[in-house]
């Protein structure tokens, strides 16, 4: 049976809903652009969770997070989904986990979440939003409301089906030019669908508040990438999606990984929200770290470091 941790942050008891593990990517795989030696070198600092020494590999999570509040279940973000057609990208193509029963294993139902709330429009993040019901992509949740960015939204949309409106978005965007093109297909099945059901709230993300959660922008690994965080009774919990994707770019902050589609934006992004979550002692939950995937920001001999938390089992 799967052991769940789940952390407390003030009124809000904060569950891991993993999805699948990852071990497949060589840190020079990861981080192209960074020196392949350098890091290597560093990979194994933070343990045998983040790291296997004997392949030589990082140790990586794709997972969602479940939020309970007083007044809502909340998902944020919703990882990679069963059944999507993903031929490009092999770890992502026609999986079928088990991340539902995950979910009931802790005692909540499709039904039950209320919020879906996410940090960007990547494959890995929206796949859950949806599920193939009698050849059909039907929202997974059928009574959320799933909350993002309009503009996050509107240049997917662009991407997928009106590509007349692609320089406009970017232009506007201001983050220059970009690297490379989110994975295709996945507006269609995973996003698309959600606005057809009504179920959608487009919002524009600087500070925008959902109801106790703020959307903090942090634009770069997407168009309109966003921190989430949670304040209750002084604590914070910041969801900061990929800013980071291992505990090694807090030796090398300056890299990005091999998925950020603004480089240089993605980059000062990072910088902001790691100084935001230092700022205010916020407890961590990333999308991608693996171990507990949780952890707090401290000043270490080499700049900002990084220190796992331990949750209690739920
Ligand atoms: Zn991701």
């Amino acid at each position: 049976m799967t052991a769940y941790t789940s952390f407390w942050v003030g009124d809000a008891r904060i569950t891991k809903i993993p999805e699948i593990a990852i071990d497949t990517a060589t840190s020079q795989q990861l981080f192209p652009n960074g020196d392949a030696q350098a890091l290597e070198a560093d990979a194994g600092h933070w343990g045998d969770g983040s790291y296997d020494p004997e392949r030589r590999l990082l140790r990586q999570s794709i997972h969602a997070w479940l939020v309970e509040t007083p007044e809502h279940t909340v998902l944020i973000d919703t990882a990679t989904g069963n059944d999507k057609e993903r031929p490009t990208a092999p770890l992502f193509h026609q999986l079928d986990e088990p991340f539902l029963e995950r979910l009931q294993a802790i005692g909540f139902a499709p039904e039950n979440v209320d919020l879906v709330l996410h940090t960007h429009l990547h494959a890995d993040h929206v796949g859950w939003n949806t599920r193939l019901k009698n050849g059909q992509w039907v929202p997974t949740f059928p009574n959320a409301r799933y909350v993002f960015s309009e503009r996050e939204y509107a240049y997917n949309r662009a991407l997928s089906s009106a590509r007349e409106e692609i320089a406009p978005i970017r232009r506007q965007a201001g983050l220059g030019k970009p690297d490379h093109e989110p994975l295709p297909g996945v507006f269609a099945d995973s996003v698309s669908p959600i606005v057809d059901a009504g179920q959608d709230q487009r919002i524009d993300i600087d500070d925008t508040g959902i109801e106790g959660f703020r959307f903090l922008s942090a634009p770069g690994h997407s168009i309109d990438h966003a921190a989430i965080s949670y304040t209750s009774n002084g604590e914070t919990a910041l969801f900061w999606g990929d800013v980071m994707h291992h505990p090694l770019q807090f030796r090398h902050p300056e890299i990005n990984s091999v998925y950020c589609e603004f480089p240089q934006a993605a980059r000062d992004s990072r910088h902001k929200i790691i100084r935001h979550a230092a700022d205010h002692q916020a407890l961590v939950f990333t999308t991608h770290f693996g171990d507990t995937s949780v952890g707090k920001i401290s000043m270490g001999d080499h700049g900002f470091d990084w220190t796992f938390a331990q949750g209690v089992e739920s």
